[in-house]
């Protein structure tokens, strides 16, 4: 295995045991349910994944993740390229009791005996990283009429990254 190459999925357990560190970066093209929120699909994610189990035997997954998106900026509706990161930690559980009980330091990661999708998990943690609006630092169409025919159609395709967000956390 490259180093730059993640596999698509891991025995998660497995690879708390071993203490695994995984590092690499995936394209952003591989993550549609990210690419719905951005205006285009460029770039990739460099990738930080360190299984582990804690000094309470929790099985842990520690991550940190680095890209930049395309996003749309709400001030003059052109595309503007914004830096993410996340970091999070999360804590391996089989169902909602033992969501409950996990230690707060840890965000549930709800796992399968044997498979973990190493897409899904870096997916998930991106959009909840987007910023609800995006804007460039020096905006130089602050008062540009939104009714511009070329930049207010673009408006209308798009939707807003916030909007969907929401949506997707009612059918949760
Ligand atoms: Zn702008």
């Amino acid at each position: 295995m490259s180093e730059h190459t993640l596999p698509k999925t891991v025995d998660p357990l497995k690879y708390a045991d071993q203490n695994k560190i995984l590092e690499g970066s995936l394209s952003i093209k591989l993550m549609p349910r990210l690419v719905e929120l951005l205006v285009d699909s460029n770039g990739t994610v460099d990738v930080k994944l360190e299984f582990d189990r804690d000094a309470q035997n929790y099985r842990v997954l520690n991550g940190e993740l680095n890209a930049k998106v395309t996003l749309l900026c709400q001030r003059c509706l052109n595309p503007v390229i914004k830096p993410i990161s996340s970091q999070f930690a999360l804590g391996m559980v089989f169902d909602d009791e033992q969501a409950q009980n996990l230690p707060r330091a840890y965000e549930p990661l709800l796992v399968s005996l044997d498979s973990l999708v190493v897409a899904d998990v870096i997916e998930e943690e991106l959009i909840l990283s987007l910023p609800m609006f995006a804007y460039h630092d020096n905006c130089h169409n602050e008062h540009a009429p939104e009714t511009e025919s070329d930049d207010f159609e673009k408006g209308e395709e798009k939707e807003n990254p916030f909007d969907v967000l929401s949506a997707l956390k009612i059918k949760d």
